[in-house]
């Protein structure tokens, strides 16, 4: 099948949104398990990521640029870190990552909500 520019970019919206929108909601103290089971989503999101180049690409990041899995702001500063870095690559204006403190919100309500919380 043909590449197709307009699907494969509403995947990486929609791919970024959730990325971003999990690291929002990481634990500010997470535990052992916690940051885990992050370091192994992350490392699975970047196996199976359906774009083929894309994932690949995005593994060499992850090599340069360990998840940081400490804390809610220690992850969310890293993930706005690499999809920069993904954004400088493809020639798009760089996120302010001190403005990412409100920009991704679950719409859940109640903080406490978390699984395992
Ligand atoms: P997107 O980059 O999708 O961003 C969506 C929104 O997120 C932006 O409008 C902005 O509000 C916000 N945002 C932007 N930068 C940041 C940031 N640093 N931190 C937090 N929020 C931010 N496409 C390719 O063509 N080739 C690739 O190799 C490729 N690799 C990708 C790898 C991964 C892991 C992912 C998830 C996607 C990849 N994509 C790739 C898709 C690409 O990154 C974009 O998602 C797609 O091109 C749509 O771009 P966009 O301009 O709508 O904004």
């Amino acid at each position: 099948k043909l590449e197709n520019a307009t699907i494969k970019a509403e995947l990486g919206r929609a791919s970024w949104k959730l990325f971003h929108t999990m690291m929002a909601r990481f634990p500010e103290k997470p535990t052992e398990e916690d940051s885990l089971a992050l370091k192994t989503y992350i490392k699975l999101f970047a196996r199976l990521y359906p774009c083929g180049d894309c994932a690949s690409h995005f593994r060499q990041l992850l090599k340069k640029f360990p998840p940081q899995i400490s804390s809610r702001n220690a992850a969310a500063g890293w993930a706005c870190h690499v999809h920069n870095q993904v954004n400088e690559r493809l020639k798009k204006p760089l996120f302010d990552c001190n403005n990412i403190g409100d920009f991704y919100d679950c719409g859940c309500g109640d903080e406490k909500k978390v699984a395992g919380e």
